[in-house]
């Protein structure tokens, strides 16, 4: 398996948001993780990227204990966040913050400036300005850019539709099956049902910290993932 939770739990201080979390993403998997605000999906995400200190055996990748690593060294081994509100560098250009992507580069791999300007052209036009006076679509893209810069096997997507109109998801939502041809698996963290199941080969839904549903979206009834994402009656 690529990627494994093993009962993860996880938190800020003393409140904790996440309790024994079991999840699974094998290579080149798509894998999409709903449920409402709160739920704890963004911790999930901040927790597989080494954002938040876990136990070491409670992430596993390839097999090997990865929950102690700093975010710096979980990104050296090929896992890359696209983080929930982009989060570019203010002062930098588009291409100065897909140059940063690319610092903690894995060797070998797809992705170049070349390569993500192939995906997303409108970067390739807009590579001289600062990176945040571009519009909330485009500043989306430079975030994937970013994260691709790495050559990533698995790259985590959190929330990248939020606040965009459905004409530009559907431009960021497009690069998906390019990014998945390079090999990478990927998790994208989405409130949008319908968007979710269109992209993913299996499905987590997470309520209040805990997963309340999995599997391939044509199992998933909408009254089973209604119930798991808002709680049964
Ligand atoms: P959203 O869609 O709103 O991002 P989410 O499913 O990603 O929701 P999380 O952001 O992971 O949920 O939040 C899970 C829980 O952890 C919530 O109760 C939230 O209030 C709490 N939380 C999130 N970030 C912090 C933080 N930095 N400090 C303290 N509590 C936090």
């Amino acid at each position: 398996m690529l990627l494994q939770t093993n009962s993860l739990d996880a938190g800020y201080g003393r409140f904790r948001a996440l309790f024994g979390i079991d999840i699974e993403v094998a290579a080149g998997e798509c894998i999409a993780i709903i449920g409402a605000n709160g739920a704890g999906k963004s911790t999930l995400m901040r927790s597989i990227s080494g954002v938040l200190p876990n136990a070491p055996g409670m992430i596993l990748h390839n097999g090997e204990p990865i929950g102690a690593l700093s975010a710096a060294a979980i990104l050296k081994r090929g896992i890359a966040m696209v983080p929930e509100g982009r989060k570019l560098f203010p002062s930098l250009s588009v291409e100065e913050n897909l140059l940063i992507g690319g610092q903690k580069r894995r060797g070998s791999g797809a992705w170049s400036l070349q390569t993500i300007y192939d995906l997303f052209p409108i970067l390739r036009e807009k590579r001289a300005l600062p990176g945040t006076s571009l519009s909330g679509g485009q500043q989306q893209m430079v975030a994937i850019g970013r994260a691709l810069m790495s050559n990533p096997e698995l790259l985590l997507c959190d929330e990248i539709s939020l606040g965009l109109a459905p004409v530009v998801i559907r431009d960021i939502y497009a690069a998906l099956p390019r990014i998945r041809e390079t090999g990478a698996a990927v998790i994208v963290v989405e409130q949008d049902i319908t968007q979710a199941l269109r992209v993913a080969d299996r499905v987590y839904c997470l309520m209040e910290g805990r997963v309340t549903l999995s599997g391939t979206p044509d199992t998933l009834t909408r009254d089973a993932i209604h119930d798991a994402y808002f709680g049964g009656h």
